[in-house]
């Protein structure tokens, strides 16, 4: 994971950066060395974290950070930006490589970010451009006050669709207390209650009865893969902006896991996504079309929806497309796969049972009922035995959204560290016998808490240190030695 290169300069290079930061604040460049040890000391199952390489990772520690660059390369609201322009078209040029897309803007901050401006964009397009055309109008300034109110009820009246909480979406998919569930009027899908899958038929219905204007593609937890090319037959049918959020697995699309139908850029008309977790770049946001219409509203995504664009961030973001682009990406999104089929596998054999029943992406969930335990209990009780995951709902999940039913694996993170099958039968094995070793206290009415839990100390600690013998077997930046 150091890169092609076995770069020996790793560990100067980050012990002189933390001298430097020491003589201006001793105690951070301190929590920067602990960060690390943490980060060593647990197995990392967290299915929306990953570990970026230290090119990427030095990419961001520097002076592109003091640089203010609104606009877009050649097009700035600010002078003597040479080298951000180049730095965001070279970032610009890969993502486009990377995932075949005709456009790409690498400014948003996040993945939040990048949906925001999606969906600016999406209403600047489909509901502002046509309501000026139709007043000959160029800008809304132009507009009088009434026909500014008219325009203002007609970009707050729009219609959305996206999967629901439950069974695996996004806040940011139109949900109400996030600013997209006050822009838009949303419906959700969910999937079918038998087979916890999504149903082409049932989204269909939906689409041809609500009508909405975007229809939302994406999630945060769901184990298996989408079809999106049939989303967008659904999309064409009513007119409606097709919009895939491939936050989560974009490093399956740029490693060619996901084609065909599978593939979100070829079949969206606008692609967001997060570039820090299965495409293991810096943290950040970018938003791709092949839409020529589209690409001139994304573009001023800053200062319509976001600050100032962080030209350090979009250097990080270039290095790590650049990786991406290499054939060793590909070998890797595919472990990523193998490694989820495996620890599937290894827990459904010690009897967990799993959210459809299987996985064909990065995540695994698991519904810990069956072990007696809430989510969060789980989620406790592993991180106890030195294993980070997070709790998450399940579909119909009848302990909410705080406790929980289930937990969330992801394999990016551990098939960075060079983990294949073989640890993933262990980490299974980690995982359900600190499980099957947990109990729900009783509260003082003599309930079963959804939240405190007993766990023998003896299982703790084998656990915590079978954990760490995978850890120093695969051990992170093997080639940095902090001083
Ligand atoms: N979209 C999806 C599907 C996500 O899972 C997430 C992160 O959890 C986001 C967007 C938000 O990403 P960020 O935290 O970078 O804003």
């Amino acid at each position: 994971m150091e890169g092609k290169k076995n770069i020996s300069d790793v560990s100067t290079a980050f012990n002189k950066a933390l001298d430097v930061i020491g003589v201006s604040e001793p105690s951070i460049a301190e929590h920067i060395r602990g960060e690390l040890e943490n980060q060593r000391s647990q197995l990392k199952l967290i299915a929306s974290e990953n570990y970026a390489s230290p090119a990427v990772l030095l990419a961001m520690g520097n002076w592109f950070s003091d640089k203010y660059a609104e606009g877009t390369p050649g097009h700035r609201f600010y002078a003597g930006c040479e080298f951000v322009d180049k730095v965001e078209t070279l970032a610009s040029e890969h993502a486009k490589d990377l995932f075949k897309a005709n456009y790409a803007y690498v400014q948003p901050h996040s993945g939040i970010d990048a949906n925001l401006v999606a969906y600016w964009s999406i209403l600047a397009h489909r509901v502002e451009a046509p309501f000026l055309n139709s007043h000959e109008k160029r800008h809304v300034n132009d507009l009088t006050n009434a026909d500014w109110e008219t325009l203002r009820q007609s970009l707050g009246n729009q219609r959305m669709i996206g999967m629901s909480l439950d069974a695996g979406g996004h806040l940011t998919h139109g949900f109400r207390p996030n600013i997209s569930g006050k822009l838009f009027d949303q419906r959700s899908y969910g999937v079918d209650p038998e087979t916890e899958m999504l149903d082409y038929a049932s989204i269909n219905t939906l689409a041809q009865e609500f009508r909405p204007l975007v229809i939302v593609a994406g999630y945060s937890a769901y184990p298996r893969k989408v079809n999106f090319a049939k989303m967008r037959e659904i999309a064409d049918s009513i007119g409606a902006t097709f919009m895939v959020d491939m936050a989560h697995f974009a490093g399956l699309v740029a490693g060619k896991v996901f084609v065909d139908d599978f593939d979100p850029v070829a079949n969206a008309h606008i692609v967001t996504s997060t570039t820090h977790k299965s495409l293991r770049g810096p943290r950040g946001g970018i938003v791709l079309s092949n839409e020529s219409e589209m690409s001139e509203f994304i573009d001023k995504g800053c200062p319509m929806v976001l600050g100032g664009p962080l030209a350090n961030v979009m250097a990080a973001k270039a290095v790590a497309f650049a990786e991406a682009l290499e054939p060793e990406f590909e070998v890797y999104a595919n472990e990523i796969v193998k490694n989820a089929s495996a620890l599937a596998e290894g827990i459904q054999k010690r009897g967990g049972r799993l959210v459809t029943g299987g996985t064909e992406n990065h995540l695994v969930l698991v519904d810990v009922r069956d072990f007696g335990l809430t989510g969060r209990q789980a989620e406790s009780a592993l991180e106890a035995a030195g294993v980070v995951v997070n709790r998450n709902s399940i579909p119909f999940d009848p302990n909410g959204a705080w406790y929980t039913s289930g937990i969330r694996l992801g394999t990016p993170a551990l098939t960075t560290l060079g983990m294949g099958e073989t640890e993933m039968n262990e980490v299974a094995d980690i995982i359900c016998s600190t499980l099957k070793a947990t109990e729900p206290k009783a509260t003082s009415s003599g309930e079963n808490s959804k939240a405190q839990y007993k766990l023998s100390d003896e299982v703790r600690d084998n656990n915590r240190r079978r954990a760490g013998d995978l850890l120093s077997q695969n051990p992170l930046y093997p080639d940095l030695h902090l001083l």
